[in-house]
Formats: C-alpha cells, structure tokens, sequence
C-alpha cells in the first residue's frame, strides 16, 4: 500500500472530540531565543482550541538539566492585554519588570504579572540556582472591561491548599472546592496545582458552566477514565460538576478552567489585542520605547532587548476561542 493522498493533510493526526467533550491536544516544541534557545512545549494556543476560559497561551518545560547551561534567559520584552502567570515545580526563575519589580519565585510561589495597557519584563536563572529547572507559563487574556489599566505586579508566596483523599491542590487563581487564591483575577477562572500519591485516586468539585483542561506535569493519571501523562493537554467540555483523579506513581497536574472567553482576540508576539492596528501601536511603540512610554525599560537584566518581529504582510484578524 502507498499514499496516494495528494492533500499533505491526509493522514496527519487530527485532534477529534471525544462523546464525552474532551480533546487531547498535543503540544509543539518551541525554542524559546531562538534554535539553540531554552525548550519549552506548547499546548495553549493548540491548531484546533485557543482559549480555555481566559487562558490563552501554556508552556510547559522541564525538568532542565542546568549544568554547564545558562538555563532560561528570556531578555527583557513587552506585553499588552494579559496577565503572565509563572508557576515552578523545580528550580527558581528571576523576574525583572519595567514598574521595577525585581523578584526570585521558587516551587509553590506564584507570580503574577497584569499588563493591562503595557509592560515590559525580563525572565532568566539566577546566578546562584539549583540543578534542575522545571515549570509552567501561562497567559490569561483580561477582558475587555480592564484591559486597558495600569500594569501590576504580584509575588503570592503563601496560596490557599485543599487537602484530602490522598490529593493536595494549591489554588494559584481563582477558587477550587471553597478556597480562594489571592491573586487578581478579572474573569471567572481556575488554575490550581495537583498532587496525588502513588495508586491513590480524589475526586474534586467543578464550577460545570466552565471548561477545564489537565496537564500532567509529573507521573502519570487517568481523568475521568482519559489516561494522560507528560507532553499534551487533556481539555474538558464545559457541563462536568465533578472530576475523578486516579494516579499512577506519585503524580503532579495543572487543572486550568473558566467561563468559555466570548470575546474575539488578536494574539501576536507577546500581544493580546482586538484588531490589527491596536497590535501594530504597540509594536511601534515598544521599538520606539523610552523610559517615558508605555513599556518603560528593564533595569539590570544583562542582555539586549528582544526585538519584535515583523508585521505579517496581511491584515491580523480577531479569532474565536476555537477554530
Ligand atoms: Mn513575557
């Protein structure tokens, strides 16, 4: 037998919905500065799913080896539109930001980064770090009430944990089985960090008018009967009022979710906008930048900016949460 599919489509693995609304959603290996640059995997933005609630963009990497690396040195860059949400499961990142903010999160910690009309921040491993680095970023696109406001910046060190069952969950945003995490959220969302012991098995409650997704960062699971190990994204339909957890060895997850994000956005570089000439102000202005501009300067990071890239020759155009 041969191919005889002229359509280069054919026959790639296409994401199909499962009876029960759940998708898996493989993730594209990104280099971040470049071939030679830092690693990652990236589910969020997936071909097929965009959003889950208002988070838009998930990196996961790790564990990194840092020996004889430099680890992650993301020079300084802007963003418009979203909050960035950094969260560590080994290792410890360096966060430099225009509002001079200058903060080191460690494992457990969460720092929080609302844009809102402009910033500019640079991530990197500290001079003095641990062997291992391994972690999570994510984007929450901010609604368009609020997307407009000041920037800010946030290190929570202390975050609300549900325990029970064999599970502990940290709640990073939002609220998960009565615990509310202090951080700014401006949509309704949840992001929490699970962890099961070996063979043992919880079953946690679910807001069902919101869709959820897991990510398994560590072991082994299966989520409602879907079996899901390191490397894609399980995605679950909006309608679930409660989810079961079963582990295989000792197992670590990353549950996102939130009310379905209705409006239509523009998502470009490290921009999250309506329409293509809100994107390209803020390019020009961010290589145009000066200390008294929207994205002000980083102070201390030792390396240049990072430039943007190009306007596509086309005009962007705003995109639901799913295509
Ligand atoms: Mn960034």
């Amino acid at each position: 037998m041969s191919c005889l599919e002229a359509d280069p489509e054919v026959g790639r693995p296409e994401v199909s919905p499962s009876p029960d609304g759940t998708e898996l959603l493989e993730g594209a290996p990104v280099a971040l500065g470049g071939p030679r640059g830092f690693e990652v995997t990236r589910t969020l933005p997936n071909k097929h799913r965009r959003m889950v609630g208002a988070w838009c963009f998930l990196d996961a990497y790790g564990p990194h080896e840092l020996a004889g690396s430099a680890g992650m040195r993301v020079g300084p860059h802007p963003h418009i539109g979203l909050q960035t949400v950094s969260w560590l499961v080994a290792g410890e990142i360096l966060h430099r930001d225009s509002l001079g903010s200058l903060q080191e999160i460690r494992p457990g910690q969460l720092n929080l980064m609302t844009a809102g009309r402009g910033i500019s921040h640079s991530e990197q491993t500290p001079a003095a770090h641990g062997e291992v680095l391994q972690g999570v970023q994510l984007w929450v696109a901010l609604p368009g009430a609020g997307r407009d406001a000041a920037p800010s910046f946030a290190h929570h060190p202390d975050l609300p944990v549900v325990t029970g069952g064999g599970l502990s969950a940290t709640v990073l945003m939002g609220e998960l089985a009565g615990e509310v995490s202090p951080a700014a959220c401006h949509t309704p969302l949840v992001g929490a960090e699970l962890t099961l012991a070996a063979g043992g098995g919880a079953t946690l409650p679910l807001r069902p008018d919101f869709e959820h997704a897991v990510l398994v960062l560590d072991g082994a699971a299966t989520v409602d009967g879907a079996s899901v190990a390191p490397g894609p994204l399980l995605y679950l339909g909006p309608g679930r009022s409660r989810l079961r957890l079963e582990a295989g060895p000792e197992t670590r997850l990353l549950l996102i979710g939130g009310e379905p994000f209705d409006e239509r956005i523009v998502m470009w570089w490290n921009f999250v906008g309506r329409d293509h000439d809100e994107i390209a102000a803020a390019r020009a202005d961010w290589e145009a930048r000066s200390d008294g501009g929207r994205f002000g300067r980083v102070r201390g990071y030792d390396g240049p900016d990072i430039p943007a890239p190009p306007m596509p020759i086309t005009r962007l155009v705003a995109r639901g949460r799913t295509r």
